[in-house]
């Protein structure tokens, strides 16, 4: 287990305040949440890395493979340059449809032929001593299968956000990976980003006391593709986006919501958005008559997290970009270096396999979110509040 080294010089007091921690290991983080338990107190003290004082020393001395599969937006505009950046894993192969992309990555990223997998063949990188991890970047509904696949493989695997479109493809995925004896982790970046952190642990260790109210939003302003079709996507804006707020809602508690409420937004292009919301709006209650009120949408830009408490408040605007997060308190500005999340997130990962240990960012965590989002959900289609159990 990565020991914590702590010493966090809180400036709360000045109109600028900054936060130097210092940990043993870069980006390692807290385990924060299995299902249902509450989170409250995963955080250390320190949280976060300017310099690691001592570079942890892994069971074992190697870079971890990936091998991406679905070489779309974000595997090619994020995840294959993170992998430029990793220090404990690299970009060691790729699994697309596309032969053209197959050549282009091949080329680009120095690939070997023998590390290239179509979606058909995909099951023989099983005798692949390259590839460690296996990173599922596919539509929503599809991450199941592949996340299964990866499994019976015998690869640990990351899988993106939502996990999945139901509870039961989420519980499929963490019994093969339980049967293979793999690890599995949610591609939750923000847990491996500054300011997140920072909501973590004002919100959890209670700094300004106890959290009365969340405001969460997410949305943007247009979408298009697979996102439309509910039988890929799971659901709207809120499976794509929306599902930040959830997260970021249970980080910044340390607790789970136990009831929802939620309206359907009206949609201003009904033709466009036929099977899909296109925006929602939904209130989660926490224990302790914390309320936090949420929105997401595919028509119009939102980015936020604030957290209003008994003797103050913190918000990020912007709160769950790539890069380029602010954020402020009632006690003045927050200043965190700006970090690659995908690099931290994927060294993190492959740090944890090296080292025996859990992934702060589980198939359970991302289980929970699925739970919830379905709970949203069925509030929105019934007007009902729905409790979450
Ligand atoms: P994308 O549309 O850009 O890429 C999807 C890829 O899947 C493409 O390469 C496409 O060819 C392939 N694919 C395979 N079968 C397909 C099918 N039946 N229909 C459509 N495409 C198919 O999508 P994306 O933005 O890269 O998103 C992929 C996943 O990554 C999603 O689950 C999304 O939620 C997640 N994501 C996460 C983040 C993050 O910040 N963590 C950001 C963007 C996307």
């Amino acid at each position: 287990m990565v020991q914590f080294l702590n010493s966090r010089r809180a400036f709360l007091k000045s109109a600028s305040y900054k936060i130097t921690m210092l940990t043993l290991g870069s980006g390692v983080l807290p385990v924060l949440a299995a299902e249902a338990e509450p989170l409250l107190d995963p955080l250390p003290e320190s949280i976060l890395a300017e310099e690691p004082l001592i570079k942890p020393k892994p069971l074992v001395q190697k870079k971890l493979g990936i091998a991406l599969v679905g070489l779309g937006g974000y595997s090619g505009g994020q995840l294959a340059p993170a992998l430029q950046e990793t220090e404990h894993c690299y970009l060691a192969g790729i699994v697309t449809g596309t032969p053209q992309k197959a050549i282009d990555w091949k080329a680009k990223y120095n690939i070997p032929t023998g590390n290239i997998y179509d979606y058909n063949n995909f099951d023989e990188i099983s005798k692949n001593q390259d590839i460690d991890i296996v990173y599922v970047v596919l539509p929503n509904a599809l991450h199941a299968d592949f996340v299964v696949r990866a499994a019976k493989a015998g690869k640990h695997v990351i899988c993106e956000k939502p996990m999945a479109v139901t509870v039961e493809d989420c519980d499929r995925m963490i019994a093969a990976c339980e049967e293979a004896g793999k690890m599995l982790s949610i591609g939750y970046r923000l847990h491996f980003e500054p300011y997140n952190r920072e909501m973590m642990r004002l919100g959890q260790k209670e700094i300004f006391g106890k959290i009365k109210t969340i405001e969460a939003y997410d949305g943007m302003g247009d979408t298009n593709g697979w996102r439309l079709d509910k039988k890929l996507a799971g659901g709207g804006p809120l499976m794509d986006v929306g599902i930040y707020c959830v997260q970021a809602c249970r980080y910044t508690t340390g607790m789970e919501p136990i009831a929802v409420t939620a309206i359907e937004g009206i949609k201003k292009k009904p033709e466009k958005y036929k099977d899909v919301e296109e925006s929602l709006s939904w209130t989660l209650e926490f224990p302790g008559g914390i309320i936090a009120n949420c929105k997401t949408s595919y028509t119009q830009d939102m980015n936020l997290l604030r957290m209003n408490a008994e003797k103050g408040w913190a918000q990020l605007s912007p709160a769950y970009p790539y890069r380029g997060q602010a954020g402020e308190t009632s006690e003045g500005k927050m200043d965190f270096p700006s970090v690659n999340q995908q690099a931290r997130q994927m060294d993190d990962f492959a740090m944890a396999i090296m080292e025996g240990r859990p992934t702060p960012v589980p198939g359970q965590m991302g289980r929970q979110d699925v739970k919830i989002l379905q709970a949203i959900y069925k509030a929105m289609e019934t007007k009902q509040r729905v409790e979450i159990k």
